[in-house]
């Protein structure tokens, strides 16, 4: 088909548009790529043109990218807290934080604020700080639905475990499990996700809200979550050391519980999935800032 020069040219302008919009709407902070941008707190302060939000990428239901759009909990929690912060949702420009880079990326100041089910351990706190938290959840195992010989970290015994490098659910099981269970690190959920599928491992650990996303997301009711939290994982936002920017988050996250938004934002993503949050922990108190 022959097309006239004018169409042409307008499909190639709006090509170069796509192009320019989607990079300012997302960066991946995988791959070590530092984005040029002023200091983390400049950029973060009230009024600044565009604030870069580190979030995961292959968490449904939680940091979740499908195409150019990011869904999930923590999506919707960080365009609140932006907007209270003074960013609309098109100055927000999303980064992948995958869990082992959450620290770095916040001392190379590759993002001002990160909402990744990010746990506040007194480890992570030394070298960056948090606001919050907004969110408790407890680490829990994923296993093939007709599995039956696994109802808690007790069972783990001579058993092949996934989780994610960098993450407070790896750390605890070598910590707790070392020497029963054979751990097996991935970079992300979605490559344990496989290996279990496929029978290379025989559960997968993190907090329990994330593997309920990723059960459902399966589709197939091949997987199921066993449903004993083992520890409280307590989500904060993590902002670099020394920011000046606890306070103001932490008035963002009491107007969302005041104002109903979280409670919207919990039910909004966890519809239709098995899951339903710890009342008795939930939603949680706000810590100290300590800047
Ligand atoms: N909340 C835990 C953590 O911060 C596990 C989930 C994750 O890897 O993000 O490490």
């Amino acid at each position: 088909m022959k097309r006239s020069r004018t169409a042409t040219a307008l499909t190639a302008i709006a090509a170069v548009a796509a192009l320019t919009l989607s990079a300012c709407q997302a960066d991946t902070g995988g791959d070590g790529e530092t984005p040029s941008s002023s200091s983390a707190t400049d950029s973060a302060s009230v009024g600044g043109g565009s604030i870069r939000i580190g979030i995961k990428f292959d968490q449904p239901g939680l940091g979740y990218q499908d195409g150019s759009e990011y869904t999930g909990f923590d999506v919707d929690v960080a365009t609140y807290v932006a907007e209270k912060l003074g960013y609309s949702a098109d100055q927000i420009t999303w980064v992948e934080a995958p869990s082992a880079q959450r620290e770095t990326m916040l001392e190379n100041g590759q993002v001002d604020m990160i909402f990744a089910t990010y746990s506040i351990t007194d480890e992570r706190d030394k070298v960056v700080d948090f606001a919050g938290p907004y969110f408790v959840a407890g680490q829990d195992l994923l296993v093939r639905s007709d599995d039956t010989s696994i109802t808690g970290p007790d069972d783990l015994n001579g058993k092949n475990l996934c989780s994610v490098s960098g993450s407070t659910s790896a750390q605890r099981i070598k910590d707790d499990y070392a020497d029963q269970v054979q751990l097996i690190e991935q970079p992300g959920y979605s490559e344990c996700i496989q290996f279990l599928v496929q029978g290379q491992v025989d559960a997968v650990t993190t907090d329990d809200i994330i593997l309920a996303g990723l059960a459902a997301n399966e589709g197939s009711g091949a997987l199921k979550v066993v449903g004993n939290p083992f520890s409280e994982e307590q989500y904060g936002v993590g902002i670099p050391e020394g920011s000046d920017q606890c306070g103001a988050i932490d008035d963002a996250i009491t107007a969302m519980v005041d104002d109903g938004s979280l409670e919207t934002f919990i039910k909004k993503n966890t519809e239709g999935i098995a899951y339903t949050p710890n009342a008795d922990l939930n939603p949680p108190k706000l810590r100290e800032c300590s800047a």
